[in-house]
Parts: structure tokens; C-alpha cells; sequence
């Protein structure tokens, strides 16, 4: 059952990537009102917000946009930097959102960057502690379990931290799309559009958590499974 759960989740996140990839190739086609790069849309937007301390970064990839908190920096990736459509008005307004909620102090974002440097030394270790602790246990159990038990937290801290990305993201969409509508950067269709290539980037990040959930219910189960014996 639990197989077919992880199985499902992985064809689910397959699709998930593969619709927003295809989603977002099509809005790149579709020019909007503004008439402006995606570079151009995020200075725009950060100096209507009355942010003048962020730095807006090309950088290489697909699909690799993101602001950086630790150095306020936006980064776009080439085919929204320079591209001049509702799909990379609608990347760069998002990535902007994010310097926003920065700016505002917006709770979820400081709970996630509180939490990246425990999630960054669990996501390097878990998978090695989990590992550790089952070839121990087959030595001497009751330390084996105890080190499980460890690994089975620091993969609980991912968890957590998939599910708080969660407002963040959904939030940080809300504010771009309320920007692109009252700076007068989108019609009416092409926010509508804008919506749509921003749903399907943050389902990527819901099944995301979701998967981390099943994962973590897994491993508690086959831990209990253990245990008992
Ligand atoms: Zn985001």
C-alpha cells in the first residue's frame, strides 16, 4: 500500500514538472500589456514597493528563479531576465513578492530562513544517520533505534520546512498578481494566464511537501515495524 502510495507521488511530481515546464513554454509565446522584460518588471515592481536595496541577477537554467534573502538578491533566470511575456512578467513579479514579503517582515519567509541552516545540514546527513543506524542495529539494537529515531527527526525538520515553503510561495504569487493588475502591467486575459503559470509552479511545491509527508510516515512505520521486533 505504502509503495503505491511513494510510486503514485513520483509519477504525480513527474507530470507536476513536465505540465509547468509545457505551461510555462506556452505563456512565453504570449506577449503582454507591459511590453517589458522580465528584468524590467522586477525593477518596476521593487520600486512601486519602495524597495531600493535589492539587486536584480541573471542567472543559468531553466525554471532557476529565486530571491535570496541572505543577500537581497533577485534572480531570474535567462528566458525570464530578458523575456518579454506574461510567463516571465509573472516569474519575475513572483520572485519580486518575495522581496517584498523580505521587506515587510512577513513571518512565513523569517520562519524558513530561520529554519535553512538545520535543513541544509539534515538534507546533506539524513540519508546517511538512517542508514548508519539500521547497520547498527543489527549490532547492537538499541543504539541502532536510537540513531533511526535521530535520522527520522532531522528528516521530519525537511518536512516541516516543505510545508512552510507553502505560504510563502502561494502568498508571494498573491502579491504578484495584485502588483501585475494595479501597475497596469496585464489585461485582464493575461493575468488570468499569469495566474494559471503561477498555480501550476506552486502544485510542484505542494506535491512536493506532500511526497516529504508520505516519506516521513513511511519511515516512522517501518521504525515501529522494527522496534517490535
Ligand atoms: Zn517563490
Amino acid at each position: 500500500m505504502i509503495y503505491v502510495i511513494i510510486f503514485g507521488f513520483l509519477g504525480i511530481s513527474w507530470f507536476m514538472s513536465w505540465k509547468l515546464k509545457s505551461k510555462f513554454r506556452e505563456y512565453s509565446q504570449v506577449p503582454f500589456r507591459g511590453n517589458m522584460t522580465g528584468a524590467q518588471v522586477a525593477e518596476k515592481m521593487l520600486r512601486d514597493s519602495g524597495i531600493n536595496d535589492v539587486t536584480i541577477h541573471s542567472v543559468e537554467g531553466e525554471l532557476t528563479d529565486h530571491y535570496n534573502p541572505a543577500n537581497k538578491t533577485v534572480n531570474l533566470s535567462p528566458d525570464v531576465y530578458s523575456g518579454r511575456s506574461v510567463a516571465a512578467a509573472a516569474v519575475a513579479a513572483h520572485e519580486c513578492g518575495h522581496a517584498v514579503q523580505h521587506a515587510k517582515a512577513y513571518q512565513w519567509l523569517g520562519m524558513r530562513s530561520k529554519l535553512v541552516p538545520a535543513v541544509s545540514f539534515a538534507s546533506r546527513w539524513v540519508q546517511w544517520v538512517i542508514m548508519g543506524g539500521a547497520l547498527l542495529a543489527m549490532a547492537a539494537p538499541t543504539l541502532g533505534l536510537g540513531v533511526i529515531v535521530f535520522g527520522i527527526a532531522l528528516f521530519a525538520l525537511t518536512t516541516l520546512f516543505a510545508f512552510v515553503t507553502l505560504p510563502v510561495e502561494f502568498d508571494a504569487s498573491k502579491r504578484a498578481l495584485e502588483w501585475l493588475n494595479s501597475a497596469n502591467m496585464t489585461t485582464s486575459q493575461e493575468n488570468e494566464m499569469a495566474y494559471d503559470a503561477l498555480k501550476w509552479a506552486a502544485m510542484t511545491y505542494v506535491v512536493a511537501a506532500l511526497q516529504s509527508l508520505v516519506m516521513l510516515i513511511y519511515y516512522i512505520y517501518v521504525y515501529l515495524l522494527r522496534s517490535r521486533r
